[in-house]
């Protein structure tokens, strides 16, 4: 997903600028731009596709020593020139990756103030407030500490201002922005891989500093004054890089779902509640629905079940899961008045254009998630909803299930109002629990010490059983997939209850049973299942909120859930599980990213 590059030196920044986005290539853009200064003239280039494109519109009068640059992955507004990066508003030119989630207001009381906008995005906003700031006798970072001080959101931002001539300004907000030292110049990136062709010396930025960099130095500024930069060497090559330093794209995938989330969700919550309007959904879509189907293949079933029951829940329409292979050959008796959600993360998977297809001709209303752009199923649906997860390279999906369950959860709270069945209050509190679930992600990942000593006493194993009620238990079937696809441990996943009638017989000395407690209201009916199973000899592992039990009486491994709402548990459960398949295949010496037998995009039946 997007990405920045930055230069100033004694060599051809145009040159610089297009290798480094070439690289960035790779994390997945839908346009891109550059901006240069030029004989104290600023020129911006953009297209739309491919750097190539860009590429060939940069021609030898663009010769320049200083320049910004952006691969763009929009979020705000239409995939288009207008909307690429570089932007310019007044005298201040820049490029940002990330989301300014007050840009509404913030455009408002701009334009208010004289301000006009050339393109839809949130980004153009920024500019704006950073020209408004930037007036005679302020430097460039006083104004930048001004401006972001209105800013709500994430960001890292390179900016050139113009009477500072030869010099780019930084600074980031839970968005990554380092500083790359070379014998030619100073360079500025969001990611270090853009930066190996140029240099291993770089420096981080870390929050609340900006750096301006000059042809020779770079300086650190923070709110009290300058600081000195920590110049590190890298040591990655470029595979390595290309992970952002991660040992696989999996584990770069996992620590990129707070972000991913964030993006997904920002666009579709307005005033405190889910808005669909970003997608061009409205109530109409809804007028009339008697009940909902969902469909999909592996997660994207296992997610769809979740939201199935999310949607009964808060608005009471009658809402089913099917396996999207199965569809069309044990459909449904009643396919009218029908809605059918269809989940793909490629956007091409067989079996669910299959099925969206068999949808159309009963009459249904279509409404498609979807990660990848430009796809058959965002074609032959009716509507969209893009997940901003960002390319996804490991097989197995980590950062793509959870997007996907934040937009269903968004869904089942929106109908939940639309039925009248949740009241605005309560909505906006499932709203605003949806968000700290993000915080938690970060929570989570800084903290896994109990799940590499879980990995390693069960990596050795044979089976291993997931047990859980309700949402949980759609739960324990997503771990019980990442755990088979990626560790080749057989796993399966039981609702709690029904493990008695028949598969306890399975269960001997040492067999691990994880259980998810997230469901609060059904923990003790839960805990009693694990207790069978104890009795039968399993070694138990319970997921369990803090405060409700005591941990001996959990299990003989306890993991204390992060939160205080379902929708935190559930995404607290999911992380730990994606983390635990992670570290037994890390510890089994399986091929994480690339797992026998599986692609990513499933294009045949
Ligand atoms: N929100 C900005 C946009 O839509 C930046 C997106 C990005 O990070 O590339 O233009």
């Amino acid at each position: 997903m997007c990405g920045i590059i930055g230069y100033v030196g004694t060599e051809n920044a145009s040159r610089r600028l297009i290798e480094g986005l070439k690289i960035l290539e790779y994390r997945g853009y839908d346009s891109s731009g550059i901006c240069l200064l030029s004989r104290g003239e600023i020129s911006i280039i953009r297209a739309v596709g491919r750097v190539e494109n860009l590429e060939n519109k940069v021609t030898d009068k663009d010769e320049s020593f200083c320049g910004i640059g952006h691969t763009r992955w929009a979020t705000h507004g239409s995939v288009s020139e207008e909307n690429a990066h570089p932007h310019r508003v007044g005298r201040v030119t820049l490029v940002h990756n990330g989301i300014i989630e007050n840009y509404l207001e913030l455009r408002t009381r701009l334009e208010g103030e004289g301000y006009s906008f050339k393109s839809q995005t949130d980004t153009e906003v920024a500019c704006a407030l950073f020209d408004k700031y930037y007036v005679e006798n302020v430097h460039p970072c006083v104004a930048i500490y001004r401006a972001v001080r209105e800013i709500r959101g994430s960001y890292a931002f390179g900016i050139m201002f113009d009477g500072y001539e030869g010099r780019i300004f930084g600074l980031r907000h839970r968005s990554p922005l380092l500083v790359g030292l070379g014998s030619d110049g100073l360079y500025l990136s969001s990611d270090i891989t853009a930066l190996l062709p140029f240099t291993k010396t770089y420096s981080l930025i870390e929050e609340a500093e900006v750096v301006e960099l000059r042809e020779k130095e770079a300086i650190f500024y923070t709110h009290d004054g300058i600081c000195d930069p920590v110049w590190q060497e890298a040591t990655l090559n470029y595979d390595q890089a290309q992970k952002g330093g991660f040992s696989h794209f999996m584990l770069k995938e996992i620590n990129e779902q707070s972000e991913s989330v964030r993006k997904t969700i920002i666009p579709r919550i307005s005033g405190g509640l889910p808005d669909f309007s970003h997608d061009g959904i409205s109530r109409d879509i809804f007028q009339g629905i008697k009940q909902i189907h969902i469909v999909g293949c592996g997660s994207a079933y296992n997610v769809g079940c979740m939201g199935a029951r999310l949607i009964e829940e808060y608005s009471r329409i009658s809402a089913s899961a099917f396996v999207a292979s199965e569809y069309r050959y044990s459909p449904p008796a009643n396919m009218q008045s029908t809605l059918v959600i269809a989940i793909s993360q490629s956007g091409e998977t067989a079996d669910t254009l299959a099925s969206v297809r068999y949808a159309k001709l009963c009459g249904c209303r279509v409404v498609s998630i979807i990660n990848a752009r430009e796809t058959s199923l965002a074609r032959e649906s009716d509507k969209v909803i893009y997940t901003y997860a960002g390319p996804e390279i490991a097989v197995a999906t980590t950062k793509g299930f959870a997007t996907q369950l934040s937009i269903l959860y968004l869904l089942s709270v929106y109908l939940g109002i639309f039925t009248s069945k949740l009241d605005t209050e309560v909505a906006k509190l499932k709203v605003d629990e949806l968000d700290s679930s993000v915080r938690l992600i970060e929570g989570r990942l800084k903290d896994l010490g109990q799940i590499e000593e879980l990995a390693s006493l069960i990596y050795r194993k044979e089976s291993c059983f997931f047990i859980g009620r309700s949402l949980d238990y759609f739960m324990c079937q997503e771990g019980a997939l990442k755990l088979k696809e990626i560790s080749y441990i057989h796993a399966q996943a039981y609702q709690a209850g029904e493990l008695k009638h028949g598969t306890i017989s399975l269960i001997e000395e040492g067999t691990p049973v994880i259980s998810l407690m997230g469901e609060v209201r059904l923990l003790d009916k839960t805990l009693s299942n694990v207790k069978e199973t104890k009795s039968r000899g399993a070694f138990t592992i319970s997921l369990v909120p803090k405060n409700e039990k005591s941990p001996q009486e959990c299990g003989d491994f306890v993991i204390t859930l992060m939160g205080n709402s379902l929708i935190e548990y559930l995404f607290d459960e999911l992380l730990c599980l994606q983390m635990l398949a992670y570290k037994v295949a890390l510890l089994r010496g399986c091929d994480i990213d690339k797992p026998r037998n599986l692609a990513k995009s499933v294009t045949v039946e």
